[in-house]
């Protein structure tokens, strides 16, 4: 009944889809045209570096140069382990993404999943990951949108992960600016204190962030700062869009 009153729609083109079409969420050719990742990418946050012997993408190199390090010696240090990301945020993705972030289009996040697991399955099935987390949205936000599209996201993650998917382990208890109006410190400043893990993390020691677009990381990794000091052990993050690396670098 629902599918004659919205008939199901492609992901990328937003055009109607064949009944044999339906099940993907996309047509064949559409996908085609989405920029997947590949190729040399960032050691740390997946995203696309320019040539094969830069192991950081600039965000990270920065953001490894300016924290102080607890550990000893050189050796970079983040809250998070390895990220990977599904497309590069651009081209048709675009639309996409903002369909399924603005206009509800909730059905999208089964699609994604299936590419996600597409290009990173063996990552994603044999990281041995115990728990999928959405970055949260303030609920506040989320009240008015109806959804946290991250967390959409993460369920359909985790359901084909087979793990369970835990959208209250952290939660966002300041309503912070949109990152990109902020430069760097205000970034870091904006984002102290705005998340709280709860108690139960202590026990996923092994955790996968995920969230629809990363931009410079300092969100996931604020996320994943607190739920480091809740208990977590390692945190490892999955976006379906990044951003590409080397804009900046030359
Ligand atoms: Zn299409
Ligand atoms: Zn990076």
């Amino acid at each position: 009944m629902l599918r004659l009153i919205f008939p199901p729609r492609c992901a990328v083109c937003d055009g109607l889809l064949e009944p044999r079409e339906q099940r993907r969420g996309a047509h064949a050719s559409c996908e085609k045209r989405l920029s997947f990742v590949r190729g040399p990418v960032c050691m740390h946050c997946g995203r696309p570096v320019a040539r094969g012997e830069r192991e950081y993408c600039c965000d990270c190199g920065r953001r490894f140069l300016q924290t102080k390090s607890p550990y000893r010696g050189r050796r970079p240090f983040s809250f998070i382990r390895q990220g990977k990301a599904v497309f590069v945020y651009e081209g048709d993705i675009k639309q996409t993404m903002y369909r399924f972030k603005y206009d509800n289009r909730r059905e999208y996040a089964s699609f994604l999943a299936d590419c996600a697991f597409e290009s990173l399955g063996s990552w994603l099935l044999g990281g041995g990951f115990l728990a999928a987390v959405p970055v949260p949205m303030y609920w506040r936000k989320q009240r008015s949108r109806g959804y946290n599209q991250a967390e959409l996201l993460a369920e359909a993650v985790a359901e084909r992960a087979h793990i369970p998917c835990v959208p209250h382990a952290v939660s966002r208890i300041r309503n912070t600016r949109p990152q990109k109006e902020l430069n760097d410190t205000e970034r870091e400043n904006n984002l102290k204190s705005a998340f709280h893990a709860a108690d139960f993390v202590v026990q996923y020691k092994r955790i996968l962030l995920v969230d629809d677009i990363y931009t410079t990381g300092s969100t996931a990794e604020a996320v994943a700062e607190e739920l480091c000091r809740a208990g977590a052990q390692e945190i490892f993050f999955l976006a379906a869009c990044t951003g590409k690396g080397f804009e900046e670098e030359i």
